[in-house]
């Protein structure tokens, strides 16, 4: 079976609506590169649409009814909203989800340090990389300090074009005989990706443009180190201490870019997931008084299988919605159960592209093309489907009516070949309540890697997509 490529369905108007919408989702994943952004910015549009906060609503005891707006926030990085709908929340939901943590470099605890005179900040990887694409190449440092006061500073070095940059080095190929000649996986070491943050012994007055010295003479042993923490300390009121109770993400530095001379592409940093979560959330927006209730989840942890309080396994969307059931006067435990159950979800999430010049990975018929539109992913997992939510084929086909009615683009894909590797998602965690999910997103080129490559017409299939299933209300009972 042939797929259709999407850009050949549009008109003018419409290639103009996708590149408008491309053009927003570039703006966005450029400013939002890590969880906690994400939620900040997510919650300022949220609240200009009349969203109110959860926490806020339960304790006016508001009586939530059918058309109001309410979100949560947990723990600065995973989010849920909802859009009340007109039908008893206990006939189910309509789900989308998708997960704002995207692989990079942790700073570690206790990071800094000195070597021979160069100053860094050791990491330990966060989710699947290859180490060999994090090095040489400009990054930036994100994320919040936690002091002891309960005061929190955030930290984005690296982004403006006037800001300092950081990096990881690599042996010149001169000298590399010896790398050159190790497996891939094995070339760049894990404890080899700390990152290179300065090398002057000395550290000079911003106001007087002279030398200075601290409390303790910074020549000598670990000078670099203590005229880092000077810097440190002056710039952002950051103590050595304070990095026990820090989370800062090493990123890829700079904003994305269109790719192709016909701009058909974006090449950015983050694109697993937020190619998917920027879309559900847009869609979560555009959708006003749905028959059943509509609800998006941003999770955290994705990478690292979905773990913690911020990630999918958390009980933090089931507690919310027993909150949101409540104040809407439909709460019972049976009553939630039920609503879990008989919910629809789309666990928006992307799936591999194919890539001509590594063909042998995938099975052509059965992978996801750039330009071909949403993709769905009845199952994922590796080696015989193991560890998969494998989609029930009625809700499938559910689903193909509601895209076909709004001539929504879409393609189906498996993850590679059979038996070269495999994926998850979240989907098979919704999935325990009983509940139909599929894995539903957008197609990406050389994903988890610093620069990933998307389709813009993908995205906006995506996002036309997501917009449909939230506002279907088609009764069923399978
Ligand atoms: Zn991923």
């Amino acid at each position: 079976m042939e797929r259709q490529n999407a850009w050949l369905t549009y008109d003018l108007k419409m290639q103009k609506e996708c590149h408008d919408f491309a053009e927003n989702y570039r703006t966005f994943i450029s400013n939002n590169k890590t969880e906690r952004e994400c939620v900040d910015s997510f919650v300022n549009e949220a609240e200009k649409e009349g969203f109110i906060e959860l926490n806020r609503a339960v304790a006016e005891k508001k009586a939530l009814k059918s058309g109001d707006k309410v979100y949560l926030v947990w723990m600065n990085k995973s989010m849920v909203l909802f859009t009340i709908g007109k039908r008893p929340m206990e006939e189910g939901l309509n789900i989308l989800g998708a997960h704002i943590d995207s692989p990079r470099l942790d700073v570690k605890q206790n990071p800094l340090y000195e070597k021979n005179g160069i100053g860094y900040l050791d990491t330990h990887y966060y989710g699947g990389i290859k180490k060999y694409q994090y090095v040489t190449m400009p990054l930036a440092i994100h994320g919040v300090v936690a002091k002891k006061d309960g005061e929190s500073i955030v930290l984005n070095v690296g982004e403006d074009e006037d800001d300092p940059v950081f990096f990881v080095s690599d042996i010149l190929i001169h000298l590399a005989q010896k790398q050159m000649d190790k497996k891939m996986s094995q070339a760049i070491d894990g404890e080899v990706l700390d990152v290179v943050i300065g090398e002057k012994p000395v550290v000079i007055n911003a106001d007087t443009k002279r030398a200075f010295k601290t409390k303790e003479t910074l020549s000598g042993k670990d000078a670099v180190a203590k005229a880092l923490i000077e810097i440190l300390m002056e710039n952002y009121g950051i103590d050595e201490e304070d990095f026990e109770s820090a989370e800062l993400e090493v990123v890829p530095a700079g904003k994305a870019r269109d790719a192709g001379f016909d701009r058909s592409m974006i090449l950015g940093y983050g694109q697993d997931d937020r190619v998917c979560a920027y879309p559900s959330f847009e869609a979560m927006l555009r959708t006003k008084d749905p028959e059943r209730t509509a609800v998006t989840l941003l999770v955290d942890k994705e990478e690292i299988g979905s773990v913690g309080a911020t990630g999918m396994q958390s009980h933090f969307f089931e507690n919310a919605l027993a909150e949101v059931m409540n104040l809407a006067g439909q709460y019972s435990e049976l009553a939630l159960r039920r609503c879990l159950a008989n919910s629809d979800m789309l666990s928006s999430d992307v799936s591999a592209a194919f890539d001509p010049n590594y063909a042998d990975c995938f099975e052509e018929k059965n992978s996801a093309y750039l330009g071909k539109g949403m993709v769905f992913n009845k199952y994922t997992g590796a080696r015989g489907k193991s560890g998969s939510n494998d989609a029930n084929a009625e809700y499938i086909a559910h689903l193909r009516k509601i895209f076909d009615e709004e001539k929504i683009v879409t393609q189906t894909a498996e993850l590679g070949r059979v038996d070269v590797g495999g994926g998850g998602t979240i989907a098979y965690i919704l999935a325990l309540y009983g509940m139909n999910v599929i894995d539903c997103g957008v197609a990406v080129l050389s994903m988890h890697s610093p620069w990933e490559a998307t389709d813009k017409a993908d995205l906006f299939e995506a996002y036309r997509g997501y917009q449909a299933f939230l506002k279907d209300a088609s009764f069923r009972n399978f």
